[in-house]
C-alpha cells in the first residue's frame, strides 16, 4: 500500500492579536492511495487547517507532513492535488468551460489538448453539454458538481474537498454523494473530504477521521469495514448505524460542551 499523505506529530499554532491559536496539535495520520478520508468535527477543530496544510496553502510549526514523498511546496509545484472549496467560486463572467480551464491556461497547458480535457471532466461530473452556459444558469448543485471539474482539470492523483455539499440541501447533497463515489471509483483517485455531516462521512469514507477543538486534534480513525461498491440504502444497515454510532461518540468526547 502507497502512503501519499503522511502527518507526524503535526503542530500548527497560528499568531493572532488574542496570542497564538493551535489549530492542529500533534496530528498523526496516514492516508493510503485510493483512500477515501473524511474529516469531521465541529466548527474550529483544525479540519480546514488540515486540508490547507496540505495544499501547501497554510505552513505547519512543528511534526513533519508529506505529499507523495515531498514537501507540500513541491507536491503543489508538481501538481499533485485538485482543490474544492465550500462555496463553488465560479467566475460569474467565464462559461462553465472557460472556469475549468482557467487553471490550464495559467500553467501553459497545450491549446490543443485543453477542449478534450474540459469534455472528459464535464463528463466525470455529469455535466456533458453545459460547456457553453454560465454559472449562473446552472443550480447549486450543479455548480459545486462544475467546481469539482475544475479541480479534476489536471488529473491530479489527489482531490481535496472542504465541506463541497454543506450549502446543498439533502435530496441534492445525497445525490452528489452518490456521484461522487461513482467518479472515485472510475478515477481510482485518492480523496480528503472535510464535513459536518455524520451519514455523509460514514457513506462516502474507507477511513474516518474524528476531530476536536482547542486544540484541534484528532480523537479516532475509524477504517470502514463497508464494501466500495455502495447504493445509499446501505445506510439503513447495521453496519452502517454502528460506524455511525462510533463516530457520534467520538465527537461527544471531544466535545466540552463549554459553548
Ligand atoms: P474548521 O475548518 O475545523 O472549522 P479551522 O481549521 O478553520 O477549523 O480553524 C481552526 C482554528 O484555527 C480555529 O480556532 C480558527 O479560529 C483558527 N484559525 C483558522 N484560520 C486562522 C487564521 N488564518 N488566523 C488565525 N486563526 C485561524
Ligand atoms: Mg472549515
Amino acid at each position: 500500500m502507497t502512503t501519499v499523505i503522511q502527518a507526524k506529530n503535526l503542530d500548527l499554532t497560528y499568531q493572532t492579536n488574542d496570542g497564538p491559536v493551535d489549530a492542529l496539535k500533534g496530528v498523526d495520520l496516514d492516508i493510503n492511495k485510493g483512500d477515501f478520508v473524511s474529516f469531521i468535527g465541529p466548527s474550529g477543530c483544525g479540519k480546514t487547517t488540515f486540508l490547507r496544510a496540505i495544499a501547501d496553502l497554510e505552513q505547519p510549526t512543528g511534526g513533519t507532513l508529506t505529499v507523495n514523498g515531498m514537501t507540500p511546496e513541491q507536491a503543489r509545484q508538481s501538481r499533485a492535488y485538485g482543490y474544492v472549496f465550500q462555496a463553488a467560486g465560479l467566475y460569474p463572467w467565464r462559461t462553465i468551460g472557460g472556469n475549468i480551464r482557467l487553471p490550464l491556461e495559467i500553467m501553459g497547458y497545450p491549446k490543443s489538448d485543453m477542449a478534450k480535457r474540459v469534455e472528459e471532466v464535464l463528463e466525470l461530473v455529469h455535466l456533458d453539454g453545459f460547456e457553453k452556459k454560465f454559472p449562473w444558469q446552472l443550480s447549486g448543485g450543479m455548480q459545486q458538481r462544475a467546481s469539482i471539474a475544475r479541480a479534476l482539470a489536471f488529473d491530479a492523483d489527489i482531490l481535496l474537498m472542504d465541506e463541497p455539499f454543506g450549502a446543498l440541501d439533502e435530496i441534492v447533497r445525497d445525490h452528489l454523494n452518490e456521484q461522487l463515489l461513482e467518479l472515485w471509483a472510475r478515477t481510482n483517485k485518492t480523496i480528503g473530504f472535510v464535513t459536518h455531516s455524520i451519514p455523509e462521512a460514514v457513506y462516502l469514507s474507507t477511513k474516518i477521521v474524528v476531530m476536536s477543538p482547542r486544540p484541534g486534534r484528532i480523537t479516532d480513525v475509524i477504517e470502514s469495514p463497508l464494501p466500495r461498491e455502495r447504493p445509499l440504502d446501505i445506510r439503513d444497515t447495521p453496519e452502517f448505524l454502528e460506524i455511525a454510532h462510533r463516530v457520534r461518540e467520538g465527537l461527544r468526547e471531544g466535545h466540552a460542551y463549554d459553548d
